[in-house]
């Protein structure tokens, strides 16, 4: 027997009037599988009180963008928050004690920050990756194979391109890289990672993974894996063509995640990549 309406999971968006935040409610519209049943934005922001298809210039959808998170979570099934780090822990907290999935998409997370968020994780399921792309997840697996593949006479350098509004640099894109780098050679990120040179430097040190970030204009998102010797260059690279890349792949994790026991994911258990 098909679904009926109201047994589809239903869907709050968080930061509903941002880049992600407006892509990710037409996702959630436009798929017959999931129903769009919150939209929230932060307190003073003058899309509070609005309606959700005004507000994004389209006819009415009978769904009034608020800031009040908690009666949003309430009557959810999932939470899918691209927005900034201080909210982001906040709605954590409440996905926790609401008892429903979140999805993370927000990047810039610190160390304190993914602490609370796996504290939440405690008491539901958090799907969290700083690129929700397929394609950038399969890039993900290609990085950590090719790194162990190839020995230190390889230099690494990860390079991303970004539109000029991004806040945080490098990306969680780039971080999931050199994770991913870092683990094929079986080092920690933290103790070579080289973030932004300037000046007099030094030579470059050998095992170091770089990182470089451009910004500007309208990029969505572009990331470079180089892998430099001395005589060749590997370089693995992803562009993001459109937002919808990451939408489509942040309703499939919530979606995955329903019924999961708590717990912290990320985008390599939802595509199944991580065997
Ligand atoms: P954006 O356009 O600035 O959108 C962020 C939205 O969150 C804004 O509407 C902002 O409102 C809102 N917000 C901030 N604090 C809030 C709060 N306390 N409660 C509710 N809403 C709040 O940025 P974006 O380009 O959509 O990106 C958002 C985040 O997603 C960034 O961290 C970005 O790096 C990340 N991202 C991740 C992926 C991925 O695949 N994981 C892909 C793209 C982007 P105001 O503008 O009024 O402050």
């Amino acid at each position: 027997m098909a679904e009926t309406g109201s047994q589809l999971p239903g869907i709050v968006v968080t930061g509903a009037s941002g880049r992600m935040g407006q892509m990710l409610a037409r996702s959630v519209l436009d798929n017959p599988a999931t129903r769009l049943v919150g939209a929230v934005e932060r307190s003073g922001s003058d899309w509070i009180g609005r309606d959700l298809g005004a507000a994004m210039g389209g006819s009415a959808l009978g769904i009034t963008v608020t800031d009040d998170a908690e009666a949003a979570f309430a009557g959810a099934d999932a939470a899918i928050d691209f927005t900034a780090p201080a909210a982001t822990v906040d709605f954590a907290d409440l996905a926790a004690r609401h008892g429903l999935v979140h999805v993370i998409g927000t990047t810039g997370l610190a160390p304190e920050d993914i602490a609370r968020i796996a504290t939440a994780a405690k008491q539901t399921a958090i799907i969290r990756a700083g690129n929700m792309s397929l394609g950038v997840n399969l890039l993900t697996q290609l990085t950590r194979k090719v790194a162990q593949a190839l020995d230190e006479d390889f230099d690494i350098e990860i390079v991303e391109y970004h539109h000029n509004r991004k806040v945080d640099a490098p990306s969680g894109t780039a971080l999931m890289l050199g994770e991913a780098a870092a683990e094929g050679r079986e080092v920690s990120l933290e103790g070579v990672a080289d973030r932004g040179r300037d000046g007099i430097t030094g030579a470059r040190e050998r095992g170091h993974i770089g990182f470089a970030a451009i910004r500007g204009g309208g990029i969505i998102g572009e990331h470079d894996v180089l892998f430099a010797s001395q005589s060749e260059r590997i370089i693995l690279r992803h562009v993001a063509e459109d937002r919808t890349v990451f939408a489509k792949g942040a309703l499939k994790a919530a979606l995955w995640g329903q019924g999961k026991a708590p717990g912290e994911y990320d985008m390599l258990d939802v595509l199944g990549l991580n065997d």
